[in-house]
């Protein structure tokens, strides 16, 4: 039904492999940019040294784990928030500010309510002052294109995800952008409205058809960059995000999940994902370049990862009924679940000693295995144990002992992280030391008075480790 515009389309234009090769004009382009926010005392990076270019033909993807910095290097490539340092030119013109070469696509939609699907795609022609017959005309266009045709008058509200998110296409198209640029477009969609709607830009990309010359994609998923992007440029997180490699994928379009070629890339990126095989470590401690050993870790040098024991648990029971031993890209793969997913939970096993990574697997150590077949009780005993090995749980604890009456504010630990992270870095941090200190009935937490209390009937446990 809508999608008889596109389904025309494809009849008509089969689209040819490769149709739209890299014709080198530079449209964007960063040089040593670097972002930082305000934290308490100081700027705090979370992008830094990032060079970059994107040019006209090609489909770049940002992928990184959460909190790399992926929407914020959107977000400086578009104009939308100053670089700290550096520079990002559109068309080698240094920006100034919002950048006039590209539009956004955002995960959420962002639609306006009040306004028809119509009204909302002819919004971005109103602030660029074009004219109404003009406006309506264009309008119409990305919306056939993107297959909403049919839907003009409907109001967002009455419209599925997927719909929604094709007028956030067509709003951002209709201005004819030389670069798209898409923050996890798909994230919030059902798999199968989102695999639908991937496919169809891409059918749209690859005829020729696409009002725009590049894309940008943002994306935490790995397949999704693979599947979507002609360059991939994974950001590291850790102290803050940098590129950490890039690789160019070279596969023909439409490309084909099932080759031998399309999983060796994805497994490759995963290893450079899961951040142990990066080059020029010291030899011997290749394995986990990014961990502090243990003696050094400081809530500064060791973030807690977001992971929650539930997961952690989860994965370590996982890994056991595999006899302890588990390839990473297959374990997500039969999860079901994205590297977002996976990531912080691999960190926190780490973290904790209950797993090891070596090369694509990952290897359960004896505590591990202990904590995964324990029963309740003895399973809070071993994570108690272990997580001493977090420093912000460390912290807490010893903190909490220094106070005649075991209570300290929580307010006192945001403090004392705020001199190294950013205000979204210490509440998901606290998150995570509350989670594990609650269950290793370390500390109890309490929101109301937003207060730490150390858990007296578990003095001995506090030793343990
Ligand atoms: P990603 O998109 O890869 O998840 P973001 O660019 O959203 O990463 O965030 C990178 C880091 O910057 C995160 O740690 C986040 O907490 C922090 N951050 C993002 N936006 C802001 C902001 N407006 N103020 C302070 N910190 C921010
Ligand atoms: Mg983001």
């Amino acid at each position: 039904m809508v999608l008889n515009a596109l389904r025309g389309l494809r009849a008509t234009t089969p689209a040819p492999a490769n149709s739209r090769p890299v014709d080198g004009d530079v449209l964007l382009e960063t040089v040593g940019l670097t972002k930082s926010y305000a934290g308490a005392d100081r700027e705090l990076p979370v992008l830094s040294g990032i060079d970059l270019q994107v040019r006209a033909g090609e489909v770049v993807a940002l992928l990184g784990k959460s909190g790399s910095g992926k929407s914020t290097l959107l977000r400086c490539l578009a104009g939308l928030v100053p670089a700290s340092s550096g520079t990002v030119a559109y068309k080698g013109t240094p920006l100034t500010g919002a950048n006039p070469g590209t539009a956004m696509v955002f995960q959420t939609f962002a639609l306006l309510p009040w306004l028809t699907v119509q009204q909302n795609v002819e919004l971005g022609l109103e602030a660029k002052g074009v004219g109404a017959a003009e406006r309506a005309d264009a309008a119409r266009q990305a919306i056939d294109l993107i297959g909403l045709d049919g839907f003009e008058s409907a109001y967002p509200k009455e419209l599925s995800g997927g719909m929604r998110q094709r007028v956030g296409f067509a709003r951002a198209l209709v201005v004819e952008p030389d670069v798209l640029m898409m923050d996890e477009p798909f994230s919030a969609l059902d798999v199968l409205t989102a695999e639908n709607l991937r496919g169809e830009l891409m059918e749209l990309w690859e005829s020729g058809q696409f009002p725009t010359r590049a894309i940008v994609l943002v994306t935490h998923n790995i397949e999704e960059a693979v599947l979507m992007a002609d360059r991939i440029v994974v950001l590291g997180a850790r102290p803050y995000g940098t590129i950490r490699e890039v690789f160019e994928v070279g596969l023909d379009r439409p490309r084909d999940r099932d080759s031998a070629a399309f999983e060796d890339l994805i497994d490759r990126v995963y290893r450079t994902m899961t951040g142990r095989q990066k080059e020029g470590r010291t030899p011997g401690r290749a394995e986990a370049p990014e961990a502090v050993e243990l003696e050094k870790r400081t809530p500064a040098n060791t973030p807690l990862p977001t992971a929650s024991v539930d997961g952690i648990a989860g994965l370590a029971e996982m890994i056991a009924h595999r006899d302890g031993r588990a390839d990473l890209a297959d374990l997500a793969d039969d999860l079901g679940l994205e590297v977002d997913d996976v990531l912080p939970l691999v960190d926190a096993l780490d973290l904790l000693g209950f797993a090891r990574v070596h090369g694509d697997d990952l290897l359960l150590t004896d505590t591990g295995t202990a904590f995964a077949g324990a029963d309740v009780q003895r399973s809070k005993t071993i994570f108690a144990a272990a997580a001493q090995h977090a420093p912000l749980v460390r912290l807490i604890v010893s903190s909490l002992r220094q106070n005649p009456d075991g209570t300290l504010r929580a307010g006192f630990f945001r403090d004392v992280l705020a001199h190294h992270f950013t205000s979204e870095q210490v509440a998901r941090q606290l998150e995570t030391a509350t989670d594990w200190g609650r269950y290793a009935e370390l500390y109890s937490y309490d929101a109301e008075p937003q207060e730490y209390r150390l858990d007296d009937s578990d003095a001995d446990s506090v030793h343990g480790g």
